[in-house]
């Protein structure tokens, strides 16, 4: 019967109302600082970073290996969340056989799809890589197209793809944006962006034309060597005195 009459209940609720008020005035975690906060780039600091990574690999080269548009344009559509390295293993026996969209045609879905089956999703790509073929053919007299918008029209092709293509097969200023250069144009803050898209067309609004045929490869390779997602090198970066990262370790 006591236990009844104890009514914790009441107590309980009383609680909370005293530790409202408290909650408001405790200051929130220290805020972190955000890119948002950090000093914005000057047109001065960012050609000294693009000078710095031209000084130091004047020819970038991309890592898919290919030996013409067509086959860069493959490669690509193969790339899709694998690595350079892995489809490369599988391209270059592929590319013997089969290195124009009349070629891929002749060897079929099912024996393009044991060249490339240790690459993932290879099914979808073997499908996309055989339909794009055709489509080659059948619309672009077998010649891989040179706009944006016909490249994104191609089975497997999006954004990425086709700036790739136009980038690397004709030289075109474009930024294609992948999983390092989104990290690269984030953490440095020079072109922070919740999208690839956003990222994307920061850089392309910050870096100088002179710059714009290589930098592309220069944010990969920065991405992928030096400022690496899980323990970036800030130790040995070349841009550790320019970079906006509140994390850096330098
Ligand atoms: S200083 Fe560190 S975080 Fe900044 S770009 Fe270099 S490696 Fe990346």
């Amino acid at each position: 019967m006591a236990k009844i009459t104890r009514k914790p209940a009441s107590r309980k609720a009383a609680v909370p109302k005293k530790k409202a008020k408290p909650v408001a005035a405790k200051p929130k975690a220290p805020a972190r600082k955000t890119l948002k906060a950090t000093r914005p780039w000057t047109p001065a600091e960012v050609h000294e970073v693009f000078s710095r990574f031209r000084k130091a690999n004047p020819e970038p080269k991309g890592e898919l290996e290919h030996v013409n548009p067509f086959t860069l344009l493959v490669a690509v559509v193969l790339s899709a969340q694998a690595t350079d390295a892995g489809v490369n293993k599988a391209t270059r026996a592929l590319f013997e056989v089969a290195d124009t969209p009349q070629k891929m045609l002749d060897l079929g879905e099912e024996r393009l799809r044991d060249y490339i089956k240790t690459i993932g999703l290879y099914r979808t790509k073997a499908k996309n890589v055989i339909a794009l073929s055709a489509k080659l053919l059948s619309e672009f007299g077998g010649q891989v197209p040179r706009t944006r918008a016909e490249i994104e029209s191609l089975p497997g092709a999006g954004r990425k793809t086709a700036n790739v293509v136009l980038n690397m097969a004709f030289g075109e200023h474009t930024m294609a944006v992948d999983t390092h250069v989104f990290r690269v144009g984030n953490r440095t803050g020079l072109a922070p962006g919740k999208t690839p898209l956003e990222v994307e067309l920061g850089l392309e609004k910050v870096i100088p034309a002179e710059f714009m045929l290589h930098a592309h490869h220069w944010l990969i390779l920065h991405g992928r060597y030096t400022c690496l997602a899980r323990k970036p090198r800030c130790e040995v970066c070349l841009i550790n005195d320019l970079c906006r990262w509140p994390e850096k370790t330098v």
